[in-house]
């Protein structure tokens, strides 16, 4: 379940608002885990964040990972910042969301250097976008992006 992924990224980004109901999340890339919400009444693994389970509607909730590994649901190459300014010194860049466990999708930016990840199905990883002083983001990988340390 560990992310082993640790890519140093010190380029321009824009911060995560990290709220307390959400801070659990953040915490868990701290960690090198992918946590989400757990229903503890009925067991609903739940994304994106609510306070209350739209399945069982319990209050009740633990957090949990998740495996870090996923299929590509959708994709788009961006090719113009808009927008946060940080943008620019990424483009172009892939972004979109990746179909996990428990009928989860993620969203996220895809790590791509050969373009094969624009393909739905495609296979890709959960990395860890770190950088000193500010929080952990995750972010998803293609097998063209080597492992990182
Ligand atoms: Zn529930
Ligand atoms: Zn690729």
């Amino acid at each position: 379940m560990a992310i082993t992924d640790r890519i140093r990224d010190d380029g321009p980004r824009p911060q995560p608002l990290i709220h307390p109901d959400t801070a659990p999340f953040w915490a868990g890339l701290e960690a090198g885990e992918l946590r989400v919400q757990r229903c503890t009444a009925c067991g609903t693994h739940r994304f994106p964040f609510e306070p209350i389970c739209h399945a069982c509607l319990s209050f009740d909730l633990t957090w949990e990972p998740i495996a870090p590994s996923g299929t590509v649901a959708t994709a788009v190459r961006a090719v113009r910042a808009t927008g946060d300014p940080a943008w620019a010194a990424h483009v172009p860049f892939i972004s979109g969301s990746v179909d996990m466990e428990h009928d989860l999708r993620l969203p996220g930016r895809i790590l791509c250097t050969c373009g094969e990840a624009l393909r739905r199905g495609t296979s890709v990883r959960v990395v860890l976008l770190v950088s000193p002083d500010r929080p952990t983001i995750h972010a998803f990988a293609h097998n063209c992006v080597p492992a990182a340390g």
